[in-house]
């Protein structure tokens, strides 16, 4: 049998379903903000995530599907898609657009991962950039628009953890101040972190292996930030209090990749246990220059969108809240009645399956309650000629006889009365 490549999965069923009604609250979520789509190319030179995202990383470093095509160029399976939103704001000049320039995109991505829950090598990325802006009113608002979403997704004891990692100016003082501070610790650190020290002391932070004791006793970034950037991470505070947005500042937050100046976020929810990093994003000043273009600073965040699936499903049988599944068996010869029942009640918005063999009752019924449906109209022939139909709850077992032309609002009623008692009975934080 061949199967899906490792760390590849098919969306089907259930997940589909949630897939594009999270895709539904993160595209009009992102609208609203005045954001437009773009939708890169899946391959893109290698050379772009090289520049970009920066050797020194675990993606660039470790985890790149990058292979060279058959006429001989170095093409990769993007890993992420801010650098090609850099790339084709460069590429079509979106310079002359009126600033900020505010896009967002959903598409899939490639890291070579040990794949674990919430961790595949093919995944889904949505993600918004607002470019060539540099006010600090932007970032509040972008992870505003963060927090936004996960309140829409009900994301439990959501959190927005912020920090300045400075820019050119101010970060190189404090990369030699934090190389001072490992160095008696240098035998503890981690084989990669051991390259870290050299390479980019900062990542050291945002190692998993390291132990949040040495973290919290290294200097603060904060303590180190030249003016301009202490200014902007504090109106970037203020403006996040005024918005009534709460967060924390984490001073171990870096973020992993190269491209990230000042204000650096993410939003936690405690739905996802060990990885519960729902979104990920900062501001990146210097990311267009790196790829050739003029100065132009950006913002932006990332959001995977299996793990918010993850969450969104725990919490969906938490509260064993369904679709409203109605189905329908019909008597002998009454297929036509059938089908047209069907399509009033789907022009209600209930999603309808019609029984395919006829045949007993109790058959029809019984695939019914294997299709879990919600409620069953029993079209018969004697009901037919009353212009009638039986209506089965098959959760509470009961049954009513309703005229034909009021069964759409019989178990509309049902239903909202169901929904109405299971939203009072498991209030959402
Ligand atoms: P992590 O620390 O979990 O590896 P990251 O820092 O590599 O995350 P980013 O590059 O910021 O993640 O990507 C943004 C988001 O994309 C993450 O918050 C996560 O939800 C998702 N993501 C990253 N890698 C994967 C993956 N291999 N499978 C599924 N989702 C992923
Ligand atoms: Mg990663």
């Amino acid at each position: 049998m061949i199967k899906t490549v490792k760390g590849c999965k098919d969306i089907y069923g259930e997940d589909i379903e949630i897939f594009r009604s999270v895709e539904k609250v993160l595209r009009d979520s992102a609208r609203s903000y005045g954001f437009k789509e773009i939708v890169p190319p899946t391959l893109e030179y290698s050379e772009l995530f090289q520049r970009s995202v920066g050797e020194d990383t675990d993606i660039v470093e470790k985890e790149m599907y990058t292979f060279t095509d058959k006429g001989g160029r170095s093409v990769t399976l993007r890993p992420e898609m801010t650098a090609s939103v850099a790339r084709a704001y460069v590429e079509h000049h979106f310079e002359t657009l009126p600033s900020p320039v505010k896009l967002f995109y959903i598409g899939p991505c490639f890291r070579y991962e040990k794949p674990q829950k919430g961790r595949y090598r093919e995944f889904y990325q949505f993600g918004v950039e607002v470019l060539n802006d540099e006010s600090p009113y932007l970032d509040a608002e972008v992870i505003a628009l963060a927090y936004e979403i996960g309140e829409k997704l009900h994301l439990k004891d959501l959190k927005v953890k912020i920090n300045s990692i400075g820019c050119k100016k101010c970060r190189p003082h404090y990369k030699e101040v934090l190389r001072e501070a490992l160095k008696p610790h240098y035998e503890e650190l981690c084989d990669d972190c051991k390259r870290r020290f050299y390479t980019n002391p900062l990542r050291i932070l945002d190692c998993k292996r390291e132990s949040k004791a040495l973290k919290d006793s290294l200097p603060k970034i904060t303590d180190y930030l030249c003016d301009e950037c202490r200014a902007h991470f504090e109106k970037v505070q203020k403006y996040l209090s005024e918005f009534g947005i709460p967060f924390e500042t984490d001073n171990t937050l870096v973020r992993g990749l190269d491209y990230y100046t000042k204000t650096v976020f993410e939003v936690v929810s405690n739905d996802l246990g060990a990885q519960n990093a729902v979104l990920g994003g900062g501001r990146y000043d210097y990311l267009i220059e790196e790829i050739g273009g003029r100065h132009t600073p950006g913002l932006g965040f990332a959001i995977g969108m299996e793990r918010l699936i993850e969450v969104v499903k725990s919490q969906k049988s938490a509260q064993n809240e369904k679709e409203e599944l109605v189905y329908i068996a019909y008597g002998k010869g009454l297929e036509k009645e059938a089908y047209l029942t069907a399509k009033r009640l789907r022009s209600s918005g209930f999603t309808v399956i019609v029984d395919s063999k006829g045949g007993a009752f109790g058959k029809q019924l019984a695939r019914s309650r294997k299709r879990g449906a919600h409620f069953t109209v029993v079209i018969g022939e004697d009901e037919f000629k009353k212009g009638t139909v039986q209506l089965k709850d098959m959760e509470k077992q009961t049954q009513t006889e309703v005229k034909k032309e009021e069964l759409t609002e019989a178990i509309a009623q049902i239903s909202e009365s169901k929904n109405g008692a299971k939203e009072s009975n498991a209030p959402r934080k």
